[in-house]
């Protein structure tokens, strides 16, 4: 997370979407996954801030498009320009780096979905790459810690989402989490590096 408080712009190629967003945004995020690749149309670098500090100056071809149960994406439909993902419900808003006007003051600090990379490129070798994400670490302890908040849900008699989701569901809710507030989890120890 930066600690700066500025007011940040960013907008389309057309021009038509116009936005602001207030500091401070979190480090950007270089994101592999199938999603990111598709949109992007290479790979995807986001960072993050909070909603109540968003706002639209102009919204001429905006487009939304639900990309998953849980999370939109939203484009320019005239020019074509990928600029945010959001959470449904949430409290804060992934911008795509590029959509932001220079100089951010920015910095990729960390790369996550490495293994959906495309076949066609390398992974940079000095960008972190956070294992915690990678799905071959995160399933298995994924799918442990599900079992055994089912376990404890039985116990009391209580079912909701994650009592019923299928384990691909609940991960991909937990890589979206990480993505948006990966430091918070992080401090309250929720995740471990390199387990
Ligand atoms: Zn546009
Ligand atoms: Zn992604």
């Amino acid at each position: 997370m930066t600690e700066s408080t500025r007011t940040y712009s960013g907008g389309c190629l057309c021009d038509g979407v116009r936005f602001e967003i207030d500091g401070p945004l979190r480090d950007v995020i270089g994101c592999h996954c199938g999603q990111c690749r598709r949109t992007s149309g290479h790979h995807a670098a986001a960072t993050n801030g909070a909603i109540a500090g968003f706002r639209l100056l102009s919204e001429d071809g905006l487009t939304w498009f639900k990309s998953s149960d849980i999370a939109e994406r939203g484009f320019c439909g005239r020019c074509g320009s990928n600029m945010f993902w959001r959470r449904f419900g949430g409290d804060s808003i992934s911008i795509f780096a590029g959509s932001l006007d220079q100089p951010t003051g920015l910095k990729i600090t960390s790369q996550i979905y490495v293994e959906e990379k495309g076949d066609y490129y390398e992974i940079d070798p000095t960008v972190r790459v956070d294992p915690w994400l990678c799905g071959e670490r995160v399933f298995p302890l994924l799918e442990a810690a599900i079992e055994r908040r089912r376990a404890d849900l039985k116990k009391c008699g209580r079912t909701n989402d994650i009592a019923s989701a299928g384990v691909d569901r609940v991960v991909d809710c937990f890589h979206l989490d990480l993505m948006q507030r990966p430091d918070r989890r992080l401090r309250r120890g929720r995740y471990r590096r390199g387990g």
